[in-house]
């Protein structure tokens, strides 16, 4: 299974500012003076930046491509993220109306589905789009979003690709023809959200966002939580600073120490930080990673891996 991240943003699209832009480009330019960079160390100047020099986290919500060893991409989530995967996907079968998409949906709050009217293959006849999702309403949701002229000038229900709607059952796995199989797991969020497991080949993908995660849900290594336990890579909801979910109790979402001890209690080998929270800066994010590997090591414990989410981050199990 490959991974890429698509959209890596919580709650609102959020570009970098010019601000930002500026700040940055100050910053490198003077290191670059004083270390007399040479126009052929170039790559490895930007290499040896730190973290907030060289990254841009990304400012599109939630979308994640999973592409399985027989080709075939499954997404997670219509967040601004899958506009630029519809621009991939249009250059291949899906711009001949040749093309399947299988799409899992976790909650249907505005950051998961916003991009969808801005997904070509939608609109292109003969392309079948497969969404799967426990929301026995979910085409309805999607009409919905996308119904009012005032607000949107096309109706998802003209669209001209086939849409067809499964409905999946809580720990009942899904199995599709390349052998991959996919199942899904309630989680604590306003109105409800959905973790999906991904297996293929003996490994494990989970991807757990919108969730409020507390001690008291990570300590149950009972039943309850063992759909999370041993996971290849696991991408967790960690929008928040652990001061910032004090004042957020009950929003839905995760501190990221909170979601570093789910990792390590989950026996996790990749954990990966995901649903940043749009008013952090990329500054801010690179010292919850350098945090989140501090409170690791606190734990007095190597594993598991710790990454944050970026858009374009690709990983491959
Ligand atoms: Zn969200
Ligand atoms: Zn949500």
């Amino acid at each position: 299974m490959k991974i890429k991240f698509l959209g890596v943003r919580g709650s609102l699209p959020t570009p970098l500012t010019n601000n930002e832009y500026h700040q940055r480009l100050r910053e490198v330019i003077t290191l670059a003076l004083q270390k007399k960079i040479q126009i052929e160390n170039i790559e490895t100047f930007i290499e040896s930046l730190p973290l907030n020099l060289r990254t841009v986290f990304g400012g599109n919500t939630t979308c994640v491509v999973v592409t399985s060893e027989s080709g075939k991409s499954y997404v997670i989530d219509c967040g601004t993220g899958i506009r630029p995967l519809g621009d991939e996907l249009i250059k291949g079968d899906c711009g001949q109306g040749k093309g399947e998409i299988h799409i899992f949906i976790t909650h249907t709050h505005w950051d998961h589905i916003q991009g969808l009217p801005f997904f070509k293959p939608l609109y292109i006849k003969g392309n079948i789009l497969n969404f799967y999702s426990p929301y026995i309403d979910l085409e309805e949701r999607l009409i919905a979003q996308q119904r009012d002229s005032r607000f949107f000038p096309a109706p998802f229900e003209k669209t001209l690709s086939t849409k067809k709607f499964i409905l999946l059952k809580p720990e009942s796995p899904i199995v599709f023809d390349d052998g991959l199989t996919v199942d899904c797991y309630p989680l604590k969020h306003p109105d409800g959200s959905y973790a999906y497991r991904f297996k293929q080949n003996g490994k494990i993908f989970i991807f757990a966002t919108d969730v409020e995660f507390t001690g008291e849900v990570f300590e149950k290594v009972g039943s309850e939580t063992d759909f999370f336990l041993n996971a290849d890579l696991l991408v967790i909801d960690s929008q928040y600073t652990l001061d910032e979910s004090f004042f957020k109790f009950d929003w839905g979402h995760t501190a990221y120490t909170a979601a570093v001890n789910c990792g390590i209690r989950w026996h996790v080998k990749k954990l990966v930080l995901t649903h940043h929270e749009p008013s952090y800066s990329d500054e801010k994010l690179a010292t919850i990673y350098t945090e989140a590997l501090e409170h690791r090591e606190a734990m007095k414990t190597q594993t598991p891996e710790l990454f944050m989410a970026v858009e374009g981050l690709v990983f491959t199990l």
